[in-house]
């Protein structure tokens, strides 16, 4: 057991877990579970959460100061943020590929499509600037007005709803903020501030780079002392997730524990929850296991051709655990960056600038699920989306991936930027939240494999890919 690979412990911690919470749901132990199991891994990502913050600030001075010249850092900066928007694109385009081609909204009763679809007109003409999309309107089709008044009832109740509401206005803020608002947000006022709040990792990063730039520019033997000191903090908190890590199985059983019985009390429950949205569900998975198991390794191998199918997932599949385990990228950064730098190769300079960026901004498995899921919403509702529509979506899917924070849920409250921008009741995320959490644990692997597979290739075409230690691994 002392030798078996990480990789392999956390696998069967997490299984462990799993079935530990379903024979605990059954046997009606969910309090003790809540109360003796679930605080550890509430402990783990705090652990983790709190380690992320300042390792993302140290590491994004260290990476930018440790480069050898000004032209490097603006050449791997351009290249990271191309390869993290086009993996994005991407992501989305197999996403409504996915959605257009199995049509998931097509298995919703038609008397409950017909039904929502008289909502949404309800909606749209009761919404100021809402506009019936397709322009064909059912509410005045003879052979719906006995759906009408139902419809109409329904509607009243879930406007009232005060869930509801509160998501309407988050979504009209979103509304007001200018073109420009996302430039000024990357920027911050106080930098402590920025530190403490998670939702603000992007104002870490521009401070981190700001503050590295800084470090290359001022007289080197005041810049030295300084560098060495951050490179020491940050080794300390790279040792930090390793002891951390040595409790990982542990923790991975408590998380997986908790959140199942959390999600339901007896595995009928669970069959319950996932009944409607079976379709749906089923869709977005093919999408994320098209990514996992094709496009990234396919990509990766293209661009290293040292690196082995089964190899590539060896090395990363202890962060991607981590990732389905804790649904956030900013939790599963440190050990990200552990797996990209001593199992594949990558150098330091470029793990510590491409990842912390990447957990941030580039969240391929999210925005594939947000195309899936407002497509899915669309044909549920009896909407059809034109191509156009469908194109809008493409460019919003990856704006509100960016946008969104790298912690569970982040992607469903930011879906409704994706659905306004075509006219859609951003109000509707409340249908697909029952399966949300189960989706966001896969595609926050996704998005974990993604920042992995573009670190790689990064290092690679900048000469920083160690390719002794990825022969030396591939061969163990
Ligand atoms: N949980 C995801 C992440 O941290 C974000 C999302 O909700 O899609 O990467």
């Amino acid at each position: 057991m002392k030798n078996l690979p990480l990789h392999w412990k956390i696998i069967i911690g997490l299984i462990a877990g799993i079935i530990y919470s379903l024979v605990s749901s059954s046997l009606g132990w969910n309090s003790f579970t809540q109360n003796w199991i679930d605080p550890f891994g509430t402990i783990f990502i705090r652990l983790l959460k709190f380690i992320a913050v300042p390792l993302v600030l140290f590491s994004i001075i260290g990476g930018v100061a440790g480069l050898p010249d000004p032209a490097k850092l603006g050449r791997m900066g351009a290249k990271t943020l191309v390869a993290y928007v086009v993996t994005t694109v991407a992501a989305v385009t197999v996403g409504l590929v996915v959605v257009n081609l199995f049509q998931p909204g097509d298995y919703i009763d038609e008397g409950q499509r017909v039904k929502n679809r008289l909502k949404y007109e309800l909606w749209a003409e009761s919404t100021p600037g809402g506009r019936i999309l397709d322009g064909e309107r059912y509410l005045s089709k003879p052979e719906y007005a006995d759906l009408v008044a139902e419809a109409e009832a329904a509607m009243k109740t879930e406007m009232s709803d005060e869930g509801v509401e509160a998501r309407m206005k988050a979504a009209e803020q979103f509304k007001e903020a200018g073109p420009l608002q996302f430039l000024v947000d990357f920027v911050p006022d106080n930098i402590f501030a920025a530190l403490t709040d998670s939702g603000r990792m992007l104002q870490v990063i521009f401070f981190g780079i700001f503050f590295g730039i800084m470090l290359l520019l001022i007289p080197q033997e005041k810049a030295q002392p300084v560098r060495q000191l951050i490179d020491g903090v940050n080794e300390v908190f790279l040792k930090m997730v390793e002891v951390v890590m040595e409790a990982a199985p542990f923790f991975v059983f408590a998380l997986m524990a908790g959140v199942i019985s959390k999600m339901a009390s007896t595995p009928a429950e669970v069959i319950e929850i996932f009944k409607g949205l079976l379709s749906y569900s089923i869709a977005v998975l093919i999408g994320l296991l098209f990514m996992i198991f094709i496009f990234y390794p396919l990509v990766a191998s293209f661009f290293v051709k040292k690196l082995s199918y089964s190899g590539f997932f060896r090395r990363i599949s202890p962060a991607q655990f981590l990732a389905f385990s804790t649904s956030s990228s900013a939790a599963t950064l440190p050990v990200t960056m552990e797996c990209v730098r001593d199992n594949i190769g990558v150098s330091q300079n470029v793990t510590n600038f491409v990842l912390p960026i990447g957990a941030t901004v580039n969240m391929d498995g999210t925005s594939l699920y947000q195309a899936i899921a407002v497509v899915f919403l669309a044909q549920m509702h009896l909407v059809d989306l034109t191509l156009g529509q469908q194109l809008t979506i493409v460019l919003t899917a990856t704006l509100a991936s960016i946008g969104s924070a790298a912690v569970p849920s982040a992607g469903l409250v930011m879906m409704i930027v994706v659905l306004q921008s075509v006219g859609l009741n951003p109000a509707w995320i409340a249908i697909i939240f029952p399966v949300d959490r189960i989706l966001d644990m896969c595609r926050t692997v996704v998005n974990v494999t993604g920042d992995a597979t573009v670190s790689t290739l990064i290092a690679q075409t900048e000469g920083e890919l160690d390719v002794k230690r990825l022969e030396e691994l591939e061969t163990v």
